[in-house]
């Protein structure tokens, strides 16, 4: 394949496969006009193929599994080339359950890792506080995952940016506002300053916001919808309020949780809501997260409340994503990644970089092409 390639969307998804077909040597511009609307600005950043399995989506642990398999030499990688740290952090994951009835959603959790082989242990509450000591004392019980972990999202964005720079990239603070297609093949696209820019290649990595690119035609449109996540960010001054391990927590049939960063700030997440584009923060989702998380550990009622906000993750029927070739000849579709986005990002950048440079992709790709959505829809 000749190598001009546009890539529509700078958010993890865009800059990291913008990063490995530059190192295809392929040449990549990205439009992004607001990169800090992509949803991994608001992520948490949680790699938890364990943690955030479910019955059912086997195919989404096989290839979330394999994207943590690449984590670590991803970060190393990223972090030699661009002399930024993002504070990659694989010291485990805990899921906990405050009442009788949540402990049930443990004991499930736990037979879904049993069945699938996945890493875990299964821990007492007492177990529980001797590796978080934070939590609170009627912690009923819980499940550690060793090998799950997590990545400040928004150093990975600013890492991967400086990356696909040092590679020879360009980044241009544009809108596309449509696909240019010529009979039934991508020809570029349209900007919003009414500039038209040439390619051999598109690649939509839009996130929520893919289905509102105009220009795709109905075949290729992939059925993604935005899932609204309201997520609060704390920062600790005192050392002996600030947890040293992800902890995933039920509380009276709700979830929330908690993430540490290296330094004091503490994430603490997410709602899920279908309400279409909206960003708004509301009460009643700020009250809930702190609600949930003050009631695991009643500690970080000691820390400020630095920042309130609101993500779209882009949602799909299956909960999977979509990465592949679409009908139309040039057309490449890397977006749906829900609530696993930044966990999936190196395995979705090294699928798009094999996949244009015609080279096998990962066989765990395999179950997320575009063609099995052929019909479906959502406007
Ligand atoms: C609250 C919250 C918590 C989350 N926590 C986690 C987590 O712990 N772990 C995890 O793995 N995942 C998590 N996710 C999910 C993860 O953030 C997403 O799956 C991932 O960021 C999707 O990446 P993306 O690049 O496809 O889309 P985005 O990150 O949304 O980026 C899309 C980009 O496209 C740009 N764009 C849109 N339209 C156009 C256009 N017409 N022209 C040019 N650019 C355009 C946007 O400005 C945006 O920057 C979370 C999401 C949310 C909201």
């Amino acid at each position: 394949m000749s190598g001009e390639v546009i890539i529509v969307g700078g958010g993890i998804i865009g800059l990291a496969s913008a990063w490995r077909c530059l190192q295809a040597g392929l040449t990549v511009t990205v439009f992004d006009p607001d990169p800090t609307r992509a949803a991994a600005f608001a992520a948490a950043g949680m790699l938890t193929p364990v943690t955030e399995a479910y019955w059912g989506e086997e195919d989404l642990i096989a290839v979330s599994t394999a994207s943590m398999r690449r984590y670590a030499g991803f970060v190393a990688e990223l972090e030699a080339v661009t002399g930024l740290d993002v504070d990659l952090r694989t010291s485990g994951v805990l899921v906990v359950a405050f009442d009788n009835d949540d402990l049930e959603v443990i004991e499930d959790l736990f037979r879904l890792h049993e069945s699938c082989g996945l890493p875990s242990r299964r821990l007492r509450g007492r177990e529980c506080r001797a590796v978080e000591p934070l939590l609170t004392p009627t912690t009923r019980g819980g499940v550690l995952a060793p090998d799950d972990g997590s990545v400040n999202p928004r150093r990975v964005l600013g890492a991967l940016s400086r990356a696909v720079e040092l590679s020879g990239g360009s980044l241009v603070c544009q809108q596309v506002r449509e696909l240019r297609i010529q009979g039934d093949r991508v020809e570029g696209v349209l900007t919003d300053d009414g500039v038209a820019h040439g390619a051999d290649v598109v690649v939509l990595t839009a996130g929520a916001w893919t289905p509102l690119v105009r220009g795709v035609p109905e075949a290729d449109r992939p059925p993604v919808r935005p899932v609204k996540g309201q997520i609060l960010r704390m920062t600790s001054r005192l050392h002996s309020h600030h947890p040293g391990i992800t902890v995933r927590g039920f509380v009276r049939g709700s979830h929330v949780y908690i993430v540490p960063r290296s330094d004091s700030e503490v994430v603490i997440g997410a709602t899920s809501e279908e309400r279409g584009f909206s960003r708004q923060v509301t009460g009643w989702g700020v009250n809930e997260l702190l609600r949930d998380a003050l009631t695991l550990i009643p500690g970080l009622g000691e820390s400020e409340l630095t920042e309130c906000r609101a993500g779209l993750r882009p949602g799909t029927p299956d909960n999977g994503p979509v990465v592949g070739w679409g009908r139309t000849e040039g057309l490449y579709l890397a977006t749906g990644h829900f609530r696993h986005g930044v966990l999936l990002a190196p395995i979705t950048a090294e699928a798009v970089a094999a996949d244009l440079a015609g080279r096998p992709a990962p066989a765990e790709i395999g179950a997320f092409r575009p063609g099995r959505f052929v019909g479906e829809f959502v406007p």
